[in-house]
């Protein structure tokens, strides 16, 4: 594990125009925008076409060009983000082309967040156990005989919700299962580690915190809920031609759609963010710094179910770039989460008290 020394070392030899740097993918845009907005330099690190929107758009100063995104991890590149005495803001695409291990034990740049719970959001079974210290309501899990409800049935890896199936029952699941392998689609080893859970039926609500280290304070930025394919292009259909044609659904996220909860849920909405916070400070100390997500549906009683989180910045956060309904209450203006990230380091600078929120 890259040590905080080591960390602190670089830090010291940045001089004081901090450069806050991220790969050009997943949230770079309102990250690099709010970091521009805060009065920091900014960086993108890209590859020669992925470079368009954040030129079009104008919230890089500077570029970095890689080969491959898969490059960041290379000391050349490591090195030259030093040079830039670059922060790194880490999203979902770049953990998955700077890789765990790497971020884990090789990536020698400071880091906003705490990079040892990042393998606890990327792996299910650690997710799991952080979701139920925290004591969050999580769906029923489901061994293939056990299956007596409708299940959602997922495999291993960040697939997008790729190759997700619906089944009813023991039969249903063995049939669907063994169709994907016939296909090609899975194999052996994907079956066996196959996650089942009840499908919950609800409506979406993926819930955008921040926890501030500084402030000791959960706050609520925004909700998003998702925009998924093909199944919300199938539910389109009517149903009795459904019945007629052979097309698997599937949970792939290709956009997100700014939404707003019930105001009497807010309560138990922060709540449930403030006991994540609490049970990962205890798990993984010092615990979540900065954005979190809590994917949940709501029943018809009114209860949130956590189906999945993330312990960085989500996706979802591109919904409100230009402010939420929430984070609009707090400062009055339209914040994102991008610029809420740049604020706290700015506040960090000024109380020199950046170790709290870096790794
Ligand atoms: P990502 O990590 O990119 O968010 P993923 O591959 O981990 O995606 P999930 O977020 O677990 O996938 O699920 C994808 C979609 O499948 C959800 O947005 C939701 O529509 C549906 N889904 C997942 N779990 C459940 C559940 N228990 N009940 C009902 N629907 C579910």
């Amino acid at each position: 594990m890259v040590k905080k020394e080591e960390i602190l070392d670089i830090l010291n030899k940045y001089d004081k125009d901090i450069t806050i740097a991220t790969l050009g993918s997943h949230t770079a845009l309102h990250i690099l925008k709010g970091a521009k907005l805060e009065g920091f330099s900014t960086l993108c690190i890209t590859v020669k076409g992925r470079d368009i929107p954040y030129k079009r758009f104008g919230v890089a100063d500077k570029f970095l060009y890689v080969d491959n995104f898969k490059d960041i991890a290379k000391e050349e590149v490591q090195e030259k983000l030093r040079e830039m005495n670059s922060i790194i803001i880490p999203h979902g695409s770049f953990i998955a082309y700077c890789g765990l291990d790497n971020i884990e034990n090789n990536f020698l740049v400071p880091m906003f967040g705490n990079r040892k719970i990042l393998r606890w959001e990327a792996e299910r079974n650690l997710e799991g156990k952080l979701l139920k210290e925290a004591n969050l309501r999580i769906p029923k899990r489901f061994k293939p005989e056990e299956i007596d409800r409708t299940v959602i049935v997922k495999f291993p890896g960040a697939r997008g919700g790729r190759g997700y199936f619906i089944a009813n029952s023991k039969e249903d699941y063995y049939k669907k299962i063994n169709l994907l392998k016939e296909k090609g689609l899975i194999d052996d080893k994907d079956a066996e580690n196959a996650h089942i859970e009840e499908y919950v039926v609800g409506t979406n609500f993926c819930l955008h915190f921040f926890y501030s280290p500084l402030k000791d304070e959960v706050e609520l930025l925004g909700i998003d809920r998702r925009y998924e394919s093909n199944i919300d292009g199938l539910v389109r259909i009517p149903a009795k031609d459904q019945l007629d044609i052979d097309i698997s659904a599937s949970y792939v996220i290709t956009g997100n759609i700014p939404v707003v909860i019930r105001e009497s849920l807010l309560p138990e909405v922060f709540n449930m963010g403030d006991k994540l916070v609490e049970a990962a400070k205890k798990i993984v100390p010092p615990g979540i710094i900065g954005p979190f997500c809590l994917q949940t549906l709501c029943t018809e009683n009114l209860e949130l179910i956590v189906f999945e989180m993330s312990a960085r910045i989500d996706g979802g956060t591109n919904s409100f770039m230009n402010g939420s309904p929430y984070s609009f209450l707090y400062s009055g203006e339209p914040l994102s989460m991008g610029q809420r990230i740049a604020r706290e380091i700015k506040l960090a600078l000024k109380l020199n008290r950046l170790e709290e929120i870096i790794s």
